[in-house]
């Protein structure tokens, strides 16, 4: 362990927060993001928000809530690891999914498909921007602003991907989309624990739900390897544990592998600011040969759970609830609160996908319901 590096984010030299305000007393700048962040109402709803199984499929399941709780976990060991500020790297993990929709990867790719079809000009729906878009203006909770008033470097972290449309409209916050610059550190590896989050656990959410077996796991290379070590060390173990402890031995394999090879890629390039680490090359990677493995390993997940057909006939039945619910509200504008919006279409768009972006799985089917079968 080391302590703050001089190429991680200094809370003291912020580039500071959209609306000016008093320092924090007792915490630093990003303490104050990360208490912001868990205080606020979009993180209360990812407790009812698909990871990949709907929330009422069983309670043993991640959702989104538990999901951005492992991320910040792992995100938080790989700062420490590599001197950066680990208060940053938590308020990123954990602010990452905001803006989530309900039904996951479908209901964002439903709310998109709406967006572009019945309001062209408001250029679709992208779930970083929301998540951004919470975090700077959907949250009322404080007298002087809208949103949380968040630092930039938190707000950076969130904003992973973004088209160059919206990029040049975020000003210094989307020039780096422009300019092919790369984020903090800190915002790196939250992206990559990100991943190393969802691969490990919906393995075993995918087993636990009986979608996945282990044998056909064993034609993963990285899943193989860790059970044959496992196997090795305790050869009679019942499936549970031995699924338990190949995710706990692959998670830690990885941490390591991307906590080695980010050092040695700093040794290389020597970022002594982060405004050097923004310019440099992205320092934060798994080596080449855990990088494949994990490609491998997203590949067979992508074919084998998030296709799978039990999986893709939910995915096909939360699509049409949110069309649905889209259209009804886009021909009956009185069913949201801000009806003044009716005389402009793009804000009328862009209120109903607010609304429905924040809604968690069981009240879309509620609203559903209420709306349809009635
Ligand atoms: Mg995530």
């Amino acid at each position: 362990m080391m302590g703050l590096a001089s190429y991680a984010c200094h809370p003291e030299r912020s580039r500071g927060r959209q609306h000016p305000e008093a320092p924090p007393q007792g915490r630093n700048q990003f303490q104050r993001d990360r208490d912001r962040i868990i205080h606020c109402n979009a993180f209360r709803l990812l407790e009812y928000k698909t990871q990949v199984f709907i929330n009422h499929e069983g309670d043993l399941f991640r959702t989104r809530l538990t999901h951005s709780i492992e991320v910040a976990q792992i995100a938080r060991t790989l700062a420490r690891n590599l001197g950066l500020h680990e208060d940053l790297t938590e308020a990123i993990s954990l602010a990452h999914d905001l803006g989530h929709t309900p039904f996951g990867h479908a209901g964002q790719d439903e709310l998109n498909a709406c967006m572009n079809e019945f309001a062209p000009e408001a250029g679709g729906f992208e779930h970083n921007l929301q998540s951004l878009r919470v975090v700077d203006e959907l949250e009322e909770r404080y007298a002087e602003f809208n949103g949380l008033n968040l630092c930039f470097e938190t707000r950076e972290g969130i904003l992973k991907h973004c088209s160059v449309r919206h990029a040049a409209q975020l000003g210094e916050l989307g020039a780096r989309f422009l300019e092919k610059r790369q984020p903090s550190l800190e915002a790196q590896i939250a992206n990559l624990a990100d991943e190393i989050a969802y691969n490990n656990h919906d393995i075993d959410d995918g087993i636990r739900s009986g979608l996945l077996s282990v044998d056909q796991l064993l034609e993963v290379r990285i899943f193989a390897r860790h059970h044959e070590a496992v196997l090795r060390r305790h050869p009679k173990l019942e499936r549970r544990r031995l699924v338990g402890e190949i995710i706990r031995s692959m998670i830690n394999t990885l941490v390591v592998d991307l906590t080695e090879n980010t050092l040695a890629q700093l040794a290389e390039h020597k970022p002594e600011t982060v405004d050097d680490v923004r310019a440099a090359p992205r320092l934060a990677a798994f080596s080449p040969e855990l990088r494949r493995e994990a490609d491998e390993l997203k590949r067979f997940l992508m074919r084998n759970l998030y296709r799978h057909a039990r999986v893709m006939r939910m995915t096909s039945k939360a699509r049409r609830i949110v069309r649905e619910l889209f259209i009804a509200f886009l021909q009956e504008p009185r069913l949201l609160a801000d009806d003044y919006l009716r005389d402009d279409p793009v804000r009328q768009a862009r209120a109903i996908a607010d609304y429905l972006a924040g809604m968690t799985d069981r009240y879309a089917i509620q609203e559903h319901r209420n709306l349809f079968q009635m």
